[in-house]
């Protein structure tokens, strides 16, 4: 029996020893009382320099209240254990992330005796995951100044565009009796041009400054938001077409910018009546509750998964038949971005063009 227990004792020291996470004995009051090998390791001190000294030497500043804060509370008994993401100051000076877990001991008498703390190595998930923080600054930082650098643009073209349309328009005023039939074609053509050009750039200044306005982001009726464009903004075309529109109940206390949202909701819509050449069209407007996405569905002509991979791009059409209404591209990359503008994902589902419809769903982030 002796002999079992200084085994199991021994094994019990190894395992300590040479665990592949710090493991250590804590007093009360902070100080080292056992170490292991990792540990050591981990902050660069040797097991006597540490056995020395507490755990509040070598933690930084930053983490320390935090820290004593949970010690505070597990010896009120508040708490059985707590686990945290510090960081210790190295021996050498630099910082060292750990993953600590604390559980407290006691005596027989159930009064706290020592705290047992495991410290794991996280320095490097860590440090990676700043880096890739700072990379997406800095990429949004770039994505800002470019979409700004395309609003100055878009901006500044309008200018000598107008005045192209300005002297086409006197040109065929006051040389119209001298201009022959060709000419006028030509000029024709040429302010035709000129206006989809006009438009163009109104898109792309419209979309840009999508990505870096400010929105209001206000707690929102979202049966509100789709109730008025049905009642009112899509009325007209809802009645000519005959369309049967279902709406779900749907949150009433979301999140978003009111104006922006209804823009979502109305290109998702007005684009189930546009690409559907069913005798009863009809489009239900949902949310999923559980996986928490809204959705618009149609029974309108679907769309292929080679089609979908374009269609968020700017000025970009999936289909373009001489019996449907034309567009110009410009819907779904607005909506995509607003939608991102709320921290939320964007996406398709549809079986291909086999007349089953398509479903446009989306996600809004939790804003603050
Ligand atoms: P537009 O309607 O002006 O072409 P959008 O950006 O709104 O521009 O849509 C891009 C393309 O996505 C459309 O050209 C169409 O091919 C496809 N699309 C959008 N909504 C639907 C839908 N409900 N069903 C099928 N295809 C759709």
């Amino acid at each position: 029996m002796t002999v079992q227990k200084s085994c199991i004792t021994d094994e019990f020291r190894s395992a300590f020893e040479y665990a592949a996470i710090g493991m250590a004995i804590v007093s009360l009051e902070g100080k080292w009382l056992k170490v292991n090998k990792s540990i050591c390791t981990i902050v660069g001190y040797t097991e006597e320099e540490l056995l020395e000294i507490d755990f509040q030497t070598i933690t930084h500043p930053d983490f320390l209240g935090e820290d004593l804060e949970h010690v505070r509370m597990m010896l009120n008994r508040q708490s059985d254990y707590y686990e945290m993401e510090k960081k210790y100051i190295h021996k050498q000076g630099h910082s060292v992330w750990v993953l600590l877990s604390v559980s407290l001991v006691f005596d027989p008498e159930g009064k706290p005796k020592y705290f047992i703390s495991q410290i794991q190595d996280i320095d490097a998930r860590k440090k990676a995951e700043e880096m890739l923080k700072n990379y997406t600054n800095s990429l949004e930082y770039s994505n800002r100044q470019l979409e700004e650098l395309v609003h100055i643009v878009s901006h500044d073209l309008k200018e000598p565009l107008r005045g192209a349309s300005y002297y086409n328009s006197i040109i065929a005023e006051d040389c119209d009796v001298n201009l022959n039939s060709d000419l006028k074609k030509m000029l024709n053509l040429q302010n035709i041009l000129l206006k989809k050009m006009s438009n163009l750039l109104d898109h792309l200044l419209y979309y840009s400054k999508i990505g870096f306005e400010h929105l209001a982001f206000k707690e929102t009726n979202m049966n509100e938001i789709v109730g008025s464009i049905i009642n009112n903004t899509l009325k007209v075309q809802i009645e000519s077409d005959k369309v049967t529109i279902e709406v779900l109940k749907l949150p009433e206390n979301q999140k978003c910018d009111f104006v922006k949202m209804q823009e979502v909701f109305q290109n998702l819509i007005s684009n189930a009546i546009k690409y559907n050449r069913s005798q009863n069209k009809k489009i239900v407007i949902g949310y999923d509750s559980k996986k928490k996405f809204y959705y618009v569905k149609d029974n309108g002509i679907g769309i292929s998964d080679y089609q979908k991979e374009s269609i968020y791009r700017m000025f970009k059409r999936g289909h373009d038949y001489k019996d449907l209404p034309s567009g110009s591209g410009v819907g779904l990359p607005i909506v995509k971005k607003i939608v991102e503008r709320h921290e939320g994902e964007l996406w398709c589902e549809s079986s291909g063009e086999d007349g089953s419809g398509s479903k446009f769903c989306f996600t809004l982030g939790n804003l603050s």
